[in-house]
């Protein structure tokens, strides 16, 4: 007997008895999960799982890795990166150009006015007398995984999403979600809107009367560790930071002096800028699970959970600083907590959860310019003031352009149809004056868009934002590293990688432990959930099952 031998002999004796115990006490997966959970985590970058990997512990983020599957090369495959098209592109499994949800808000030239994804003038807010439940999922044009499982099993399913951002919660769940439930700045509370329901349920009024957020805004926010522990982070004083407003850039953050600062009343909206958003809506999606009885039958039900907090923040300190750092090592011990409350109410086994992002964000232009690494801003409305002066020029004094939204110029077709001009070669001056800008990538035509069809390149993803009833008449694309001038210098609107490469995980039922390096796009996750289900994906899906996780 070689020495190599007696020594595996010896391991295999070893790991025996704990082998064979650890199999008696596993249960069966059952055939189809009886509970989905969706985790969406707002801005997350995919690099924030490398970069801060050493610093989360064994149970949050990396309980995915360590027992479930990750796809480390998962990619937005549209241009227009914002939190509206993200959650509708994840839920849909249709990339914008589909689903219809271009932008977070776009313009209306018919009515000469800008809507917002989720508007809904017809709908009352329900749990609060403020204006911040008057949203629904009208825009949507194509069903979410959500609709068609509630379709498939007619409507037996329960599909329940949560957020501090009321288009996060909206765009998962869906046109027939059972709830959509959001949190209201104006009270500190989780309201609806009458799309929904006319009444909140008991067990929300119930949350809702602990008064969570008063207790949470009452904390100072200090770092977890030493402020010398966070060496993947820039210094906690540098000039890279927004924070929340004069000298309020560096640690610890007294939220109570913060959200009460000018005025006798609480600024509720601040606790979505600290940690404890994400710990609130963690409070909310224990409660929810435990009082809407998900994954307690064999129908699967399926919930949402979409950490916003992460992207509030990282607006404001950018993905160097040590404020996000330290929100991503707490979010890791939430969603620790939240995966063990799971796995005891319903069992690892009877649940399939997955964690994505809806974009990442970008570094700072003056960051990126002092190390000499290229970035900058673009100023839309200084670019828009030239275009008007230009047009006035070249056909005569008029109001050529309607409006400006989110890198998409908007052109007063009436009124290039009354002049008896060529809509295409108004079009195509305008992208070609566009294009002088600095920072200006490439201005592409609605015309172009609608008569082509780019299947690669970055026109690809132009193509796959561009919907011809509500995308601009010319739309831009920034270079690498520039942002559009906003009060905060840290954004997200590109096809990029720093906007687009997020993190994809599968934990739990039968998901195996495993790593797929091949490149995914974000739409594939919905087509991958309809076939663990064996279901049909929803009405305008074009992704396609992640093969390795569906054997053979
Ligand atoms: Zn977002
Ligand atoms: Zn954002």
């Amino acid at each position: 007997m070689t020495t190599k031998l007696i020594v595996s002999l010896f391991f295999l004796i070893l790991s025996g008895p704990i082998f064979l115990f650890s199999q008696k006490s596993k249960n069966i997966p059952p055939e189809k999960p009886k509970l989905i959970v969706g985790i969406v985590v707002d801005q997350m970058r995919y690099d924030y799982i490398t970069r801060y990997y050493d610093k989360f512990e064994i149970n949050g983020f990396k309980r995915f890795i360590n027992e479930g599957t990750s796809c480390r090369s998962t990619y937005l495959n549209y241009m227009y990166t914002q939190t509206g098209p993200g959650h509708a592109t994840i839920f849909t499994g249709a990339t914008p150009s589909v689903h219809g949800i271009v932008t977070n808000e776009w313009y209306i030239p018919l009515k000469k006015q800008k809507v917002y994804c989720v508007d809904d003038s017809k709908i009352a807010t329900v749990g609060s007398s403020s204006n911040n439940g008057k949203f629904s999922p009208v825009n949507l044009i194509t069903p979410t995984f959500g609709d068609q499982l509630r379709l498939h099993f007619l409507f037996k399913s329960k599909v329940i999403a949560i957020s501090l951002k009321d288009r996060a919660a909206i765009l998962s769940g869906g046109k027939s979600a059972n709830a959509a439930f959001w949190y209201d700045d104006a009270t500190g509370n989780f309201i609806t809107s009458s799309y929904y329901m006319n009444q909140l349920p008991q067990w929300l009024q119930d949350f809702n009367s602990k008064k969570l957020a008063e207790t949470y805004l009452n904390r100072l926010w200090t770092p977890l560790l030493s402020i010398q522990e966070y060496t993947e982070s820039l210094r906690d004083s540098n000039k890279y930071e927004t924070g929340f407003g004069k000298n309020q850039f560096v640690f610890p953050y007294d939220l109570k002096f913060i959200s009460t600062k000018n005025k006798k009343e609480i600024d509720y909206g601040v606790l979505k800028y600290t940690p404890f958003g994400n710990t609130i809506l963690n409070d909310l999606a224990k409660a929810v699970i435990l009082n809407e009885d998900l994954g307690k039958d064999n129908i699967t039900d399926f919930l949402v959970i979409s950490f916003s907090a992460t992207d509030y923040i990282g607006h404001r300190f950018g993905p160097r600083s040590i404020e996000v750092e330290d929100t991503y090592l707490r979010l890791d011990k939430e969603i620790a907590h939240l995966l063990d409350f799971i796995e005891n109410e319903i069992g690892k086994e009877n649940v399939l959860i997955f964690l994505t992002s809806d974009h990442g964000v970008s570094d700072h232009p003056l960051f990126l310019n002092d190390q000499k690494m290229g970035g900058g801003v673009f100023n839309p409305y200084l670019a828009l003031s030239l275009l008007r002066t230009y047009l006035n020029a070249l056909y005569g004094e008029g109001d050529w352009v309607l409006g400006y939204a989110n890198l998409q110029f908007f052109l007063n077709r009436n009124l290039i149809e009354d002049a008896k001009l060529s809509l295409k070669e108004v079009q195509e001056r305008v992208a070609t004056f566009l294009m002088q800008f600095n920072g200006v990538n490439h201005a592409v035509t609605a015309y172009s868009l609608q008569y082509n069809n780019f299947t690669d390149g970055l026109l690809s993803f132009m193509q796959n934002s561009f919907h011809p009833k509500r995308s601009g008449d010319v739309l831009v694309v920034l270079e690498p590293g520039w942002v559009e001038d906003s009060s905060y210098m840290y954004d997200h609107n590109t096809c990029y990688s720093y906007d687009t490469h997020v993190p994809l995980m599968f934990y739990g039922w039968r998901i195996p432990r495993m790593t797929i390096h091949r490149k995914i796009n974000i739409t594939d996750i919905v087509p991958t959930l309809s076939a663990f289900l064996q279901i049909e994906v929803p009405m305008g899906c074009n992704g396609v099952p992640i093969q390795e996780l569906l054997g053979n």
